[in-house]
């Protein structure tokens, strides 16, 4: 179930909305970004990591998403990292004694029970740092706001290697940040800030979707419809337009009606 992408940058794609948890082989263990989706696949991944001598020694979320905060018990206790805005917007929600019903309101009906929201849930430590903290290859955090507040992609730039967290998608069109004041200027300066960063970048992995080695025409692709949106065209964009997932066109359409009523 872990796939090689690049060299020691393995990938646990799970069943719902294609998402996709990312391990990061380094001298004393991995990194494990955004590690998954239901309780059953986190056991298994921890199991899968076990089978090949692998120890979880740093974890990390992209954006505090409930999707890109679950962890499980046989992942064992390695310090879990975000960016220092993504945990505080968390620790806040955490804070409230009742946050498990207002995350549990967010899940899809299908995954009722199955996602852990426990005690582990959204436990992460904010970074106020270029770096990750670990004993394996360099990792920059490239933070910005597009998306959600506290947002990062992680370039591994030495394995050809971008986390890229719920942007450059090829099944989902871009998501805006409704809380911004400016949700498409924040969109544009992430696409922008990953363009700059990203010029050695063999391999493309986004939160949810098919790993890719097309990152320009990825940046590209989200860089047309977020300015589609911004100037009131309808975006040609394929994704769209695929069938059984009619969903993204309603989410297309709330977010243009939503930037229409704000301004
Ligand atoms: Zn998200």
């Amino acid at each position: 179930m872990l796939r090689e992408v690049a060299e020691g940058v393995l990938v646990h794609e799970s069943d719902f909305l294609q998402s996709n948890a990312v391990v990061v082989r380094g001298a004393e263990g991995v990194l494990l970004v955004d590690a998954g989706i239901r309780s059953d696949e986190l056991a298994a991944l921890a199991a899968d990591l076990r089978g090949r001598g692998l120890a979880v020694v740093a974890g990390f979320s992209t954006h505090p998403h409930w999707d890109h905060l679950l962890w499980h018990p046989d992942l064992g206790t390695a310090p879990r990292y975000g960016t220092a805005l993504a945990a505080t917007i968390i620790g806040g929600r955490l804070a409230d004694e009742n946050w498990r019903d207002a995350v549990g309101g967010m899940l899809p009906e299908d995954l009722a029970g199955l996602v852990p929201l426990d005690e582990l849930f959204g436990r992460i430590t904010g970074l106020d740092a270029a770096e990750l903290p670990w004993s394996g290859p360099a990792v920059r955090i490239l933070q910005h706001s597009a998306h959600a507040p506290g947002h990062a992609a992680l370039l591994v730039e030495e394995r050809g290697v971008l986390v890229a967290g719920d942007m450059l998608s090829d099944i989902l069109v871009p998501i805006l940040n409704a809380m911004s004041p400016d949700p498409i200027g924040d969109y544009l300066a992430g696409l922008q800030a990953i363009e700059d960063a990203a010029a050695g970048v063999q391999v493309v992995i986004p939160g949810h979707g098919s790993v890719g080695h097309d990152l320009r025409a990825r940046i590209e692709q989200d860089r047309a419809y977020v300015r589609a949106v911004r100037d009131r065209r309808e975006p040609d964009d394929p994704r769209l337009a695929r069938p059984g997932w009619e969903w993204v066109r309603d989410l297309h359409g709330g977010q243009v009606e939503r930037l229409a009523t704000s301004g």
